[in-house]
């Protein structure tokens, strides 16, 4: 079974994950570690916990989700499993991160490509991918039937959905992406998302605004 471990990092307090199963193996889902100080607790972590790591996964490509790609890569020499429209987020991200002090030097881009079907295998646990548009362009979620964990990125919060105002955004492919990809899922899915608090798919499902139609976009 899996062990999922959030970290808060970047000034867009983004939540990177480190998700690992008894068999020591384990993924790192959107390293947001951009100071020295959130690098060095990501290793410290990894090394207390004595787990090996597999993959580099990506959700999508905004700055405040692959900064620290470049780190993670090299520091545990990862392949990167992404969507392949992420190459275009990532050369977006390499024009405008510097406005938010977060430069990307040399970002690194997929190795291999991720796309609905998907299934991203470490240790014993599977990783089912799911294609979620509407926040970006390149965006995917990771279920986990075993545990019943969703990592949602920035498609589904916390009472919340995700930005659609951004380039690639589009509130009506959002809406179905979560109403066709997220909510078949069990109620009592943990959902983990790119920011703020975790969730349950029943609660969404019963309390969102945006998905209830309490609040119209
Ligand atoms: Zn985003």
């Amino acid at each position: 079974m899996i062990v999922v471990q959030s970290f808060t990092f970047n000034l867009f307090e983004e939540k990177t994950f480190v998700v690992w199963d008894e068999t020591g193996e384990g993924v790192i889902i959107d390293p947001g570690c951009h100071a020295q100080s959130e690098r060095d607790k990501l290793i410290r972590f990894i090394e207390e916990k004595k787990i090996t790591l597999r993959f580099l996964l990506n959700t999508h490509g905004h700055i405040d989700h692959i900064v620290g790609n470049e780190f993670v890569k090299k520091q545990w020499n990862l392949p990167f499993i992404a969507h392949k429209f992420i190459v275009k987020e990532i050369e977006k991200a390499k024009e405008y991160g510097h406005l938010y002090e977060m430069a990307l030097s040399n970002p690194p881009f997929p190795d291999e490509y991720a796309d609905a079907g998907s299934k991203i295998l470490f240790g014993n646990t599977v990783f089912d991918v799911l294609y979620t548009p509407g926040h970006a362009l390149s965006h995917i979620s990771f279920y986990e039937a075993a545990s019943k964990s969703l990592f949602s990125g920035d498609v589904l919060f916390q009472m919340g959905i995700g930005r659609w105002d951004l380039p690639g955004g589009n509130v009506e492919v959002l809406l179905e992406s979560i109403r066709a990809q997220l909510l078949p899922l069990p109620p009592e899915t943990v959902v983990y998302c790119g920011h703020g608090d975790t969730t349950t798919i029943g609660l969404e499902k019963r309390m969102n605004p945006y998905i209830n139609g309490y609040y119209s976009v």
